[in-house]
C-alpha cells in the first residue's frame, strides 16, 4: 500500500510539473498575440519580433508533445524494435565521431576508449543510438566550462558495459533515485537547462528491452556515470 500511495504521489508531481512546462509556453504565446491584437506591437520589426517569439515557443510545445508521445509508445509497449546482430565496437566508433564533434562545439574535451576487438550483441542500433544521444547529451548539458566527456566500451563477463562519464555538475543524493522516472528533473535543470526530463526514463525502456541493465553513480559538484550493461 505504501508504495501505492508513492506512485500516485509520483504521477501527482509528474502532472503538476507537466502542466508547468506546458503552461509557460502557452502563456508566452497568449502575451505575444494579445501585444499583436492590442497593437503594443505597433511596427513591422516588432510583430515581426512577437511572430518568432511564438514560432520558438511553440517548438517548445510541439518537443514536449513529442516528448510524451514517445514515453507513452514506451510505456504502452507499442514501440516497434528491429534487432539485429550488431558490432557494437565498429557502432561506437562511427557514432563516436559525430559525438566527437558534438562535443568539441561545446569547449569540452571527449575522451573515447573502445574494445579493440569485435564484439556482437543484439541490439536495435536506431534505439541504442536513441540512448547513447542522450546520454552524451546530458553529459554535455551538465559539464562544466572546459570539462570532459568521456565514452568506454569493454567486455565483462558474458556481455559488453558501456559507460558515458563526465566531470560536470554531478547529482544531489535526493535526485538519484528518481532521475530514471519519466518527467523527473533536477531543480538546477529545471530552471536554467532545456529538457524534458525524458531521455533517461526512455533510454531505461530501451536498454531493459534489450534485455540490458543501465544505472547511475554520481558525486554532487564531482559529475557523474551512466553505466550501460548489454
Ligand atoms: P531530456 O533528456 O528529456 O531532454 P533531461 O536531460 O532533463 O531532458 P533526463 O535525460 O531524463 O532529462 O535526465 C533527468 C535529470 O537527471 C536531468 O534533468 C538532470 O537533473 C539529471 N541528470 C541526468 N544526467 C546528468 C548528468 N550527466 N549530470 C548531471 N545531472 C544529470
Ligand atoms: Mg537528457
Amino acid at each position: 500500500a505504501a508504495r501505492e500511495i508513492e506512485q500516485q504521489e509520483e504521477r501527482n508531481m509528474l502532472i503538476a510539473n507537466l502542466s508547468h512546462d506546458m503552461r509557460t509556453p502557452v502563456t508566452a504565446i497568449k502575451g505575444y498575440i494579445e501585444g499583436i491584437i492590442d497593437g503594443i506591437a505597433d511596427t513591422p520589426e516588432k510583430q515581426q519580433k512577437y511572430l518568432d517569439t511564438i514560432y520558438s515557443k511553440a517548438i517548445v510545445l510541439e518537443r514536449l508533445l513529442d516528448g510524451m508521445t514517445e514515453y507513452s509508445e514506451l510505456e504502452l509497449g507499442r514501440m516497434q524494435y528491429a534487432f539485429e546482430f550488431v558490432d557494437i565496437t565498429e557502432y561506437l566508433s562511427k557514432l563516436a565521431e559525430e559525438y566527437r564533434t558534438e562535443i568539441e562545439t561545446h569547449n569540452l574535451s571527449f575522451t573515447c576508449s573502445l574494445a579493440d576487438k569485435e564484439m556482437i550483441v543484439l541490439a536495435d542500433k536506431n534505439k541504442l543510438k536513441r540512448v547513447l544521444d542522450n546520454l552524451i547529451g546530458n553529459a554535455i548539458k551538465y559539464n562544466k566550462e572546459g570539462g570532459n566527456v568521456m565514452l568506454t566500451q569493454e567486455a565483462v563477463s558474458s556481455g559488453v558495459m558501456i559507460t558515458v562519464s563526465d566531470n560536470g555538475t554531478g547529482i544531489k543524493k535526493e535526485d538519484l533515485p528518481r532521475i530514471f522516472d519519466g518527467f523527473y528533473r533536477g531543480d538546477s535543470a529545471r530552471s536554467n537547462i532545456k529538457g524534458n526530463g525524458l531521455g533517461l526514463a526512455i533510454s531505461k525502456q530501451i536498454i531493459e528491452n534489450h534485455h540490458g541493465k543501465i544505472w547511475v553513480k554520481s558525486e554532487k559538484d564531482e559529475g557523474t556515470q551512466i553505466f550501460v550493461y548489454l
